[in-house]
């Protein structure tokens, strides 16, 4: 049987979102991302997004329990009733141990950790090249370049490589991400819930692998 609340933690670069949209579609629970929980609270305008809009337009951090309360209003929805793929959530411990009592009693969980060394993520991460004309269009420079350098297999638009791409500044954010998660990993590992999963393969691969560690270990692997 599946876990009900699915907790999905991976650095930038490991596919997580991907991973996270995949899941969720298979399981037919809805696949809750932070970033996207905050643009729909803002653009509706909620008091929740307003106030969460006043720290970010000042450039400030958004406080942690303006966050879990956030989330919680988010999952308190009703096509959250069968469960949900938590994706971007919990940050730190703080968070995580908000999150525990927000579940407790309620809901089975499991978490999921996509493992990719930073070498690879800084490969991945600073080969990417994005088109012009259509965010969609993605391309690596190694492992999945375009028929002609600089233009979009899809629609001739130019490809470009964003500016936070470089190796320095995702070296920079995977240090911030190790920093701020690694008390998180800790603290799954130490009850018992954390499940590592392999994302340094194919994606078909790591899919496959995030079944599994969601599963349990009653069910047979395969199929
Ligand atoms: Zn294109």
């Amino acid at each position: 049987m599946i876990d009900q609340v699915v907790i999905l933690l991976g650095p930038p670069g490991s596919g997580k979102g991907t991973q996270a949209t995949r899941l969720s579609a298979e399981l037919g629970v809805p696949h809750v991302a932070t970033g996207d929980m905050f643009r729909t609270q803002m653009e509706e305008g909620t008091d929740l997004g307003q106030r969460a809009g006043r720290y970010m337009d000042s450039g400030r951090l958004v406080p942690d329990e303006l966050v879990t309360e956030m989330l919680f209003v988010r999952v308190d929805g009703e096509d959250c009733v069968e469960g949900y793929v938590l994706d971007g959530f919990p940050r730190n411990l703080s968070q995580a141990e908000s999150l525990d009592q927000g579940l407790e009693g309620r809901w089975s969980s499991s978490v999921a950790s996509l493992e990719v060394p930073d070498e690879v993520l800084v490969e991945r991460i600073a080969g990417r090249l994005l088109c012009r004309e259509d965010s969609n269009h993605i391309y690596h420079a190694s492992f999945s370049p375009p028929k002609v350098e600089g233009v979009c297999d899809e629609c001739g638009g130019e490809l470009y490589r964003r500016e936070d791409d470089n190796p320095e500044v995702v070296a920079e954010r995977l240090y911030v991400y190790r920093e701020q998660t690694a008390a998180v990993i800790t603290h799954y590992a130490q009850d018992g819930r954390l499940e590592p999963v392999d994302g340094n393969q194919g994606p078909d691969e790591v899919y496959r692998a995030l079944r599994s560690a969601v599963e349990g270990s009653d069910v047979e692997e395969g199929g």
